[in-house]
């Protein structure tokens, strides 16, 4: 490893660090417990135990039942399987999808391989804030549509969803609901019968587990199509020898970051909100990106005019800070274009090129968000200047 000065990370939307508590939990499992949980044999014993207990832990924090979590790699894998297999585990309805135009890239680019693949998709538009809008939803709703996916809240922008609404209306239709809860679960509380949600992904290191590990809940009498095939772990439904260390990991940060969403959020929201109002007061020209009030805690989203060819030296400058932020663009070595989640929001190409997403955990401090404020206020300088 190469030496980098100490940095301070306001990127935990990207991912997060691993708790202590899930690292502990997880150690016995990568040393001594190293058994196949499959096995028939003395050694599978402890592992499956705690499997068992992860998945119990996990299926608590949702208000499901342990049978109705399955284990995967990650976000990206439980996306796929939901929107690929829902479609097809819906007899009776057709072959038309419906998913939000501001999807992580999992469910947009897992949408465009189903449109080439013989079904119909619809992306649906969101307003300004990125919100999905009802009327616009049951507008889209054919006889044939078997399947509907919105993230319950925003990688980029951080905007909430109405997700029990949408819910509710797809239930009277008698269509499946999945929803991408990657970037909620362990931050806002999440209750799938409430909510009435039937499919919902999440990840173990977007809340304090492991990297390569997640879950799909899915709702008891629903038969997915496998995704995986091969054994019969995950009840026939997910093949692959079981990530024991992962899963524990994940169950531990589950229960953990869950118990404790009503204390960060105190804490992270007050950090949010200085940040939004320190760049919003004084860096003319930014414009905030997502809800103002139904966005995550530890968002902000900013895009500022003025900069236009220069864009992409907002996170270069930041970088070069030691600030760890993310950009709401690809910077590629001669164009860029802003993402997706931005165009769908409507923010102009030359602005949107310039948007820096700030996101924040519990482990931040003021004194790091003052810091990043300052170094933001002085690139947009530097850049306007130009
Ligand atoms: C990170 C993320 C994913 C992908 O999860 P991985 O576990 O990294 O594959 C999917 N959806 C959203 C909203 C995410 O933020």
């Amino acid at each position: 490893m190469t030496d980098i000065p100490p940095q301070i990370f306001l990127d935990n939307a990207s991912t997060t660090r691993l708790r202590k508590e899930a690292l502990d939990a997880m150690m016995p499992y990568l040393t001594e417990s190293y058994g196949n949980p499959s096995s028939s044999h003395k050694m599978a014993k402890g592992p499956r135990e705690a499997v068992k207990e992860a998945r119990k832990k996990i299926a608590d924090c949702l208000n499901a039942s342990s049978s109705e979590i399955f284990f995967t790699s990650g976000g990206t894998e439980s996306d796929n399987w939901a929107l690929k297999s829902g479609a097809v585990s819906n007899p009776g309805k057709g072959r038309h999808v419906i998913v939000s135009a501001i999807e992580h890239h999992a469910i947009i680019e897992s949408a465009k391989w189903m449109e080439r693949n013989g079904f119909d998709v619809t992306f649906l538009p969101v307003d300004e804030f990125g919100l999905v809008d009802l009327k616009t939803l049951e507008s889209a709703i054919r006889e044939d549509t078997a399947l509907v996916s919105v993230m319950t809240a925003n990688n980029e922008i951080g905007t909430i969803e109405p997700i029990k609404e949408i819910g509710a209306l797809c239930k009277e239709k008698g269509i499946l609901f999945h929803t991408d809860a990657v970037q909620a679960f362990g931050h806002i509380h999440l209750d799938v019968k409430e909510m009435n949600i039937d499919m919902l992904s999440a990840s173990g290191h977007k809340f304090g587990g492991p990297k390569g590990v997640g879950f799909l809940y899915v709702r008891k009498g629903i038969k997915l199509e496998p995704f995986m095939h091969g054994g019969a772990q995950e009840n026939g439904e997910r093949a692959g020898t079981t990530n024991v260390p992962g899963i524990v990991g994940m169950g531990v940060a589950a229960e953990l970051s869950v118990a404790e969403i009503d204390e960060d959020t105190e804490y992270i929201q007050k950090l949010r909100d200085h940040c939004i109002q320190r760049i919003s007061s004084e860096i003319e020209g930014a414009k905030l990106n997502g809800h103002p009030t139904q966005r995550l805690p530890g968002n902000v989203n900013f895009s500022f005019s003025g900069i236009g060819a220069m864009a992409c030296g907002i996170p270069m400058l930041m970088n070069g800070n030691g600030m760890c932020v993310s950009t709401g663009s690809a910077c590629a070595a001669s164009s860029t274009e802003p993402s997706h989640v931005i165009m769908a929001i409507g923010v102009p190409k030359e602005m949107g090129n310039s948007t820096i997403r700030v996101t924040i955990s519990r482990e931040n401090t003021v004194e790091e968000i003052d810091r990043a404020v300052d170094v933001i206020k002085e690139s947009v300088a530097r850049l306007r200047a130009l």
